[in-house]
């Protein structure tokens, strides 16, 4: 069963640190986007029973009542949920009003991803976020009085001007505030982003990288002793609350993502698409009844890569059965000699279950032990 992920890019305007593909086109390309994606749906409609769904974006609480409830029509027309789907939509602090709640209850959204980011005011108007503090404390409030209890916060830290009492202090309130899901990333300057032109003109600096760790050492321990499973080296969830549809991805199974800049994967034939990064020309390709993607088939080391790339962001790390089953003694052989030197410095460990996992020590380092597991 594949998941299904609709990327909504409307943005009101432009967070300084995003390199996601999202736009600033006005309102009234809402609808006939919207219309174009239940199109691609039927397009692409396999009438599979659907696991997951994830409305992302870009920003997908921008769309208007009437939009998302097209949007939702063409959900209940051309797919078929299974009966406990998880269905996932991404919002901003600031756009979460009862009347947004209200036109949430007739969908079958049942979990909400909020870019809250940071609870110091002085940091979101630096990253030109455009909600205050406040306005995410009362969105977490609304919805959980309507009932939202599936809620997860996103947070950066190594942010320019963050200290490491405040980062934690965001944790620690977000976590009584009973929020169940956290996603925590390192600031990047991405090429391309305001971000990075402050950077390159030095009116902004990067947070220093001992700083960084220490936000990321302090969010492991208060999320632990809070009782989140950290299941995913940036993803923090109390039982029973990892993201399903975020899972699928990392243990590589089969998605289908619709709408402008989506990106596709079929394990069976090895093949990942990726829609134009363009609402406009998306809408035109697809009323001219052809799907804007192009498609790349997998290459043996690709797959492989991926497998090692993936798997090592999780607890339950790679399995190495299923690095035989699938590539073969040999690469097993390759992967067990480049992990050896980790494994005697602690930076990785191999479980009862055959596994190879990051330990605490190894999740510091993690990007340049999976870059010498690779080929
Ligand atoms: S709201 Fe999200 S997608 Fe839009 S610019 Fe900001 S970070 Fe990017």
């Amino acid at each position: 069963m594949a998941g299904i992920y609709i990327h909504i890019p409307f943005c009101q305007s432009r967070c300084i640190y995003c390199d996601f593909y999202s736009t600033t086109l006005p309102a009234s390309w809402h609808m006939p986007y919207v219309e174009a994606v239940a199109r691609e749906m039927q397009m692409r409609a396999d009438h599979q029973p659907v696991p997951t769904l994830y409305i992302g974006g870009g920003t997908p609480s921008q769309l208007s009542v009437e939009a998302l409830r097209r949007l939702f029509g063409a959900v209940a027309d051309e797919l078929t949920l299974v009966p406990n789907a998880e269905v996932t939509i991404e919002a901003n602090p600031d756009d979460i009003t009862p009347q947004w709640i209200e036109a949430l209850r007739q969908t079958p959204v049942n979990r909400i991803s909020m870019g809250i980011q940071s609870l110091s005011d002085p940091i979101l108007r630096t990253l030109r976020r455009r909600h205050s503090a406040q306005q995410a404390l009362r969105a977490i409030d609304l919805l959980q009085q309507a009932g939202y209890h599936n809620i997860s916060a996103d947070l950066i830290y190594g942010l320019p001007g963050q200290s490491l009492r405040q980062f934690a202090d965001d944790v620690s309130q977000l976590i009584s505030l009973g929020i169940p899901h956290l996603s925590a990333y390192a600031l990047q300057f991405e090429e391309g982003t305001a971000l990075m032109a402050m950077k390159q003109a030095g009116t902004l600096s990067e947070a220093d990288e001992e700083l960084s760790l220490a936000c990321y050492e302090r969010l492991i321990d208060l999320t632990a002793e809070a009782g989140l499973e950290h299941y995913e080296i940036s993803n923090f969830a109390r039982p029973g609350f990892r993201s399903r549809h975020n899972s699928s991805y990392w243990t590589m199974a089969p998605y289908i993502g619709l709408g402008a800049g989506a990106h596709s994967y079929q394990p069976d034939s090895a093949t990942r698409s990726y829609n134009c990064e363009d609402a406009v020309s998306y809408i035109a390709t697809i009323n001219n009844g052809s799907l804007p993607s192009t498609a790349e088939r997998l290459t043996n080391d690709d797959r492989y890569n991926e497998l090692v790339m993936l798997s090592l962001r999780t607890c339950e790390g790679l399995s190495l059965s299923q690095l035989e089953h699938q590539f073969g003694r040999k690469r097993l052989d390759y992967c067990l000699h480049m992990a050896k030197g980790h494994i005697d410095g602690g930076r990785l460990r191999k479980t009862a279950e055959e596994a190879l996992c990051l330990t605490r020590r190894g999740l510091f380092v993690s990007d340049d032990i999976i870059s010498d597991l690779m080929v």
